[in-house]
C-alpha cells in the first residue's frame, strides 16, 4: 500500500492546459534540466502521426485500461475528449523515489484528484492568451480532424474556468518567457503551498 503522505510525493508537479495551449512543447524544454522528468501516461487514444509508444504515451486498448482501473493501478484517471487517460501508481512512485521532480501532464479532472490525494503537490495551469490564438494553434498543428478540433475548443471553455483552483497560472504568450517562468514554478518545491503567491494575476481572458 502506497502512502501518498510520504515526503517523496513533494516532488510531484501537476501541469494542465487546454489542448493547444503549448503545454507539451514547454514541458519538453523544461525537462532538459537534469532533475525533472515527466510521468508517461497510459491512454486508450490511438496514436497520432509521429507519436511514439512509451515516449508520448503508453497506448493500450480500452478494455485493458478498464481492467487496470478495476485493479486500482492508477493514482488518477479520467475520460478526456472520449478517451481514457491515467497515471500509473507504479510508474509515478518509481520516479518520485529517484528524488526527481516529476511532472504529471494531466487534465483538470485528474488534477483535482491529485490535489485531494496529495495536497502538498504543486499545480500549474497554462493558459493561451486568447481563444482565437488557441484555435489557430490547434489548426496549425494539423494533427486532428475538424470535429476533434471543435470538441477541444468547446472543452477549453470549461477547462479555463478551473484555472483559479491551481497554485500557479501561466499565460503562454511568449514561448521563451513562459519556459523560464514554468521552470521557476516547477522547481518551487520548498515553498509551502499556503504561502504561495500567484505570480500571474488572473487576467481578463476573452474566452
Ligand atoms: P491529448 O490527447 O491531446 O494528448 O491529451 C488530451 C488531454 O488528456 C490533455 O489535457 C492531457 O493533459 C490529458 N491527459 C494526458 N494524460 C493524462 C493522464 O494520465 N490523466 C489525465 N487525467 N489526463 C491526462
Amino acid at each position: 500500500m502506497i502512502n501518498f503522505n510520504d515526503e517523496i510525493f513533494k516532488n510531484l508537479c501537476v501541469v494542465s492546459a487546454p489542448s493547444g495551449a503549448g503545454k507539451s512543447s514547454l514541458i519538453k524544454k523544461v525537462c532538459i534540466e537534469k532533475n525533472i522528468s515527466v510521468c508517461i501516461s497510459e491512454t486508450s487514444r490511438k496514436p497520432r502521426k509521429g507519436e511514439v509508444e512509451g515516449v508520448d504515451y503508453k497506448f493500450i486498448e480500452k478494455e485493458d485500461f478498464q481492467e487496470r482501473v478495476k485493479a486500482n493501478k492508477y493514482i488518477e484517471y479520467a475520460i478526456v475528449h472520449g478517451n481514457y487517460y491515467g497515471t500509473s501508481i507504479e510508474s509515478v512512485t518509481n520516479q518520485v523515489k529517484k528524488d526527481e521532480i516529476v511532472i504529471l501532464e494531466i487534465d483538470i479532472q485528474g488534477a483535482e484528484i491529485i490535489k485531494k490525494k496529495i495536497p502538498f503537490s504543486r499545480s500549474i495551469f497554462i493558459l493561451p492568451p486568447t481563444l482565437k490564438i488557441l484555435e489557430k494553434r490547434l489548426r496549425e498543428r494539423a494533427t486532428d480532424e475538424e470535429s476533434v478540433i471543435l470538441e477541444r475548443l468547446k472543452n477549453a471553455k470549461t477547462e479555463v474556468t478551473k484555472a483559479p483552483l491551481y497554485d500557479y497560472i501561466l499565460v503562454n504568450d511568449d514561448f521563451d518567457n513562459s519556459q523560464s517562468q514554468l521552470t521557476i514554478y516547477i522547481n518551487d518545491i520548498n515553498t509551502d503551498i499556503a504561502e504561495k503567491i500567484r505570480k500571474e494575476p488572473l487576467i481578463d481572458i476573452d474566452f
